[in-house]
């Protein structure tokens, strides 16, 4: 359950899966995992497992996007040094991953990927928006500023 009387959101560790309370306002970049000291920001998108995916959406209730990706596709490629790009300038406020759906066949199909790449937000516990197909880096600046509604 989440827990609705603390005001800040909880951002779980991809490094070692623990949940950590973020304050409300408080800029991810100055928080650090309490149990391993993994920086919570991703400065570089990161890669993640199916599992940890599902840990992600089970218990997390900050803002992240997933971008699901594999290696042979060739937009998918084009799209990256954007999404590095975006992951650094909105590393305060968005977390930035990539799932390998060549690895993790199971956890593409669960999400009904139907082409990559695919961009998927969350925020708050709850799915927010579907974004098929690869996007420039003002297209993608776009997409992110107004999923997050975040200004420019
Ligand atoms: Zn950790």
């Amino acid at each position: 359950m989440t827990d609705t009387t603390v005001s800040g959101s909880v951002a779980i560790c991809t490094h070692c899966g623990a949940a950590n309370r973020v304050a409300a306002g408080k800029a991810l970049s100055a928080g650090k995992c309490g149990k391993c000291g993994e920086p919570l920001a991703t400065q570089k998108p990161a890669d993640i497992t199916g599992d940890m995916l599902n840990r992600l959406i089970a218990k997390d209730t900050g803002a992240f996007v997933l971008d699901v990706w594999a290696p042979w596709c060739g937009p998918c490629r084009s799209m990256a040094p954007a999404y590095a790009a975006a992951a650094e300038r909105y590393a305060d406020h968005v977390r930035f991953f990539k799932l390998n759906s060549d690895q993790n066949q199971d956890a593409a199909g669960k999400l009904g990927i139907r082409g990559i790449p695919t961009l998927i937000a969350w925020e708050n516990g709850a799915l927010l928006t579907k974004q098929a197909g690869a996007q420039t880096g003002d297209g993608l600046n776009r997409w992110i500023q107004s999923t997050f509604r975040l200004s420019a």
